[in-house]
């Protein structure tokens, strides 16, 4: 008798579908089933996606082999979610069988013993306040896409109380018999979120994040695919649960950066949630106080609904933010007559400035908290001058150099380079040096200059593990740190009531990071840190930020907390350049052992890239291509990385072009990989 054929993604790297026989007879296999197949000498795991048009006959030549066996434990994935992942693999091109393993959970579901959940403890039940005008109207708008996909961008200011507006819609969600998907950056999924979700939601919430053990994430995990749970509240992961019956989405702090994987499935999360909705037909809402410029030129050009808060809850007002001018300082300490003095008589160390300083001492004599902000990212040095601030850029990427070898500036978009020199070539000053300062170096000199208080230190050395950043949380909030030093990583969604000044102490220094997303980083930086401070005290936060720019634009915006100027003047640089959210962007990557072979795999792959552009100028004459360059990090691990951009104006033109760059890989040297990132974040 012959067999019905499946077609099958399978756990490997492989694109194409693979098809096999389905023995089943009794109950035949259907889409959406986890099955175990033959792969040469091996069995693999692999995704069920249809029949085969024609059920023939097992074929000779080349033996059609059957399915092994069904997964047991792994129920089929639901249609919209098989949707979903057919387009994460076509556009991310990655294979459709890998991405599977991620909808998964990793061990086998537990039996009937119910133990306690260890994951949600119990919190008393909050009542819903009544929404503000402002929440209210925007409320309504969404409600009105209930059942239907639309998209909204909700653009409130820090403290606006969105989060309110996410409980109110996902209230309705629930009484209509309907799951909600709440995603948020991993640093703000802290124990004070999914308490403030559960006290409204008592035993309706389960969470994802990678701080849970392979136990717990089974059992979260099972009581969304269950439906004993109503609202999974994860990080971008979360997104690959399959949910069949979805009401709403929610991406909290849509512009944050940790929503997009930069290995292996280098997906964007925020972007695979707005797909998800659109496959489930139900609205998704996209929450931030600084939007990232693709959301908002979506919003202003009526591709999303644009829903403002533009004030703080009970007008609580927002905080002061004080710009010191290290140019000056700098200045003035140079000669003793116009040195400032400062409380104590001290001499202060070259990064803290006066101002801060006095508002460091009254802050702690208050006895209130405070926070310092080194805004570092990344292994890249550049070089400024620390006369006048002047910073090395490319000529022509609109980007700063860096230094490699003590001694050399180059760029790592278009590989421009030459020689570092001492002398500034604008203010004639003997005074680039390289910039790099770190948190380490500035804790120490804070507990030098404040020995009775007690200093914690936020940055990658020191929190590794989420127990950490928890740990952290729990002792800001018992008062047992008053001055907290970190990078970025903690400047995200915290909320400290005694918080109540805030200082970035160079702010500078991500003006200049190898990325044309600099000055957007920045911006959303400064307002987010900015947002740290005061929001629970009558009298407004005090925020200090030090820079060698103050006419910055990135600065003047955040000062006014005025994102939309900033965007305004930013959107035109990008349409100037054709950089994202105008043209699109892929980077590959290619990495190697030996850095003679990976670099000529790079010079071949942007010679096959230009041969492809040529062979078909009309579909892609459109096409921008850039490199190779080495990476700013130009070795990881032992590993070589080069770089090649492709700017193409569309999206399926830029997916078609690569696709086709990548399908073949034999001219690949052994020993060196070529990858490839699309609409990438991380240019590093
Ligand atoms: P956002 O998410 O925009 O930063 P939140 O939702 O966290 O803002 O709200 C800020 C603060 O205001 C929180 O302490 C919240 O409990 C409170 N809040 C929000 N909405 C209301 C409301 N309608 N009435 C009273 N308090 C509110
Ligand atoms: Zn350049």
């Amino acid at each position: 008798m012959p067999n019905r054929c499946v077609q099958v993604a399978v756990n490997a790297p492989i694109r194409d579908l693979l098809t096999y026989a389905d023995t089943f007879a009794e109950t035949p296999l259907v889409a959406g089933q986890s099955v175990k197949v033959p792969l040469g000498k091996r069995h693999v795991a692999g995704l069920v996606l249809n029949h085969e048009p024609n059920t023939s006959e097992v074929d000779s030549e080349f033996k059609i082999k059957a399915v092994q066996s069904i997964v047991e434990d792994r129920p089929p994935l639901p249609e919209q979610h098989l949707k979903w992942l057919n387009w994460l693999a076509s556009y991310y091109l990655h294979p459709l069988g890998q991405i599977a393993e991620a909808c998964f959970p990793p061990l086998k579901k537990k039996g009937r013993k119910n133990t306690q959940d260890q994951v949600l403890p119990d919190v008393a039940v909050s009542i819903a306040p009544t929404l503000s005008e402002g929440q209210a109207t925007c409320y309504q708008n969404i409600r009105k896409s209930f059942g239907r996909f639309e998209s909204h961008l909700l653009f409130g200011v820090t403290g606006s109380g969105k989060t309110e507006v996410y409980l109110h819609l996902i209230d309705d969600v629930l009484k209509s018999g309907k799951q909600a998907l709440v995603l948020v950056p991993e640093i703000s999924l802290t124990p004070q979120l999914v308490e403030r979700f559960q006290a409204r939601f008592p035993h309706q919430i389960a969470v994802l994040h990678s701080g849970l053990t392979d136990r717990e994430r089974t059992d979260q995990w099972w009581s969304i695919v269950d439906k004993k749970k109503q609202i999974l509240v994860g990080a971008r992961s979360a997104l690959f649960c399959p949910m069949d019956d979805l009401g709403i989405i929610i991406v909290d702090e849509e512009h944050d950066s940790s929503f997009k994987q930069d290995e292996k499935l280098k997906y964007h999360g925020r972007d695979s949630a707005i797909m998800m909705a659109r496959f489930h037909s139900c609205p998704i809402v996209l929450g931030s106080a600084t939007p990232s410029l693709e959301s908002w030129n979506n919003a202003i050009t009526g591709k999303f609904q644009l829903q403002r808060m533009p004030s703080r809850i009970a007008g609580r007002s927002l905080p002061d933010v004080h710009v010191v001018n290290m140019r000056d300082i700098r200045q003035a300490r140079k000669d003793p007559e116009t040195k400032p003095k400062v409380t104590g008589n001290i001499d202060l160390p070259f990064w803290l400035s006066e101002p801060l300083y006095e508002a460091l001492v009254a802050t702690l004599n208050r006895g209130d908290q405070a926070a310092l902000f080194l805004n570092r990212r990344g292994m890249a040095q550049t070089v400024q001058c620390i006369e006048c601030g002047y910073v090395h850029e490319c000529p022509n990427c609109s980007i700063s150099l860096t230094l490699h070898h003590h001694s050399e500036l180059h760029c790592h978009y278009c590989d421009y380079g030459m020689p570092k020199k001492d002398t500034c070539p604008s203010c004639k000053e003997p005074g680039i040096q390289a910039v790099g300062l770190g948190t380490e170096l500035v804790e120490n000199d804070i507990q030098i200059l404040f020995p009775e208080y007690k200093t914690a230190r936020a940055d990658r050395d020191e929190i590794t593990h989420r127990s950490h950043l928890e740990d952290l949380i729990h002792r800001m909030e018992n008062r047992q740190i008053d001055i907290l030093i970190g990078t970025q990583m903690i400047a995200k969604g915290l909320d400290f009531p005694h918080l109540n000044l805030v200082g970035l102490v160079m702010a500078d220094v991500g003006f200049n990071m190898p990325d044309f997303r600099a000055s957007e980083r920045s911006f959303q930086l400064l307002t987010q840190v900015s947002g740290r401070a005061g929001r629970h005290s009558e009298d407004p936060g005090q925020v200090y930020i030090q820079t060698y720019n103050p006419e910055h634009e990135s600065i003047r915006n955040a000062i006014k907390a005025d994102f939309e100027s900033f965007s305004l003047s930013e959107l035109k640089f990008r349409e100037e350049l054709n950089y994202p959210p105008f043209g699109r962007l892929a980077c590959f990557r290619i990495k190697g052992q030996h850095l003679d072979k990976t670099e000529q795999t790079a010079q071949t792959l942007v010679d096959r890239a230009y041969h492809l552009s040529q062979q078909y100028p009309q579909h892609y004459g459109g096409i921008q291509i850039l490199g190779p360059a080495p990476a700013p990090i130009s070795r990881i691990r032992g590993k070589f990385r080069f770089h090649m951009l492709v700017k193409a104006t569309g999206n399926s033109v830029l997916q078609k072009f690569c696709a086709q760059l990548i399908s073949n890989q034999k001219w690949v040297s052994s020993g060196t990989k070529v990858l490839v990132d699309i609409d990438p974040l991380n240019m590093l």
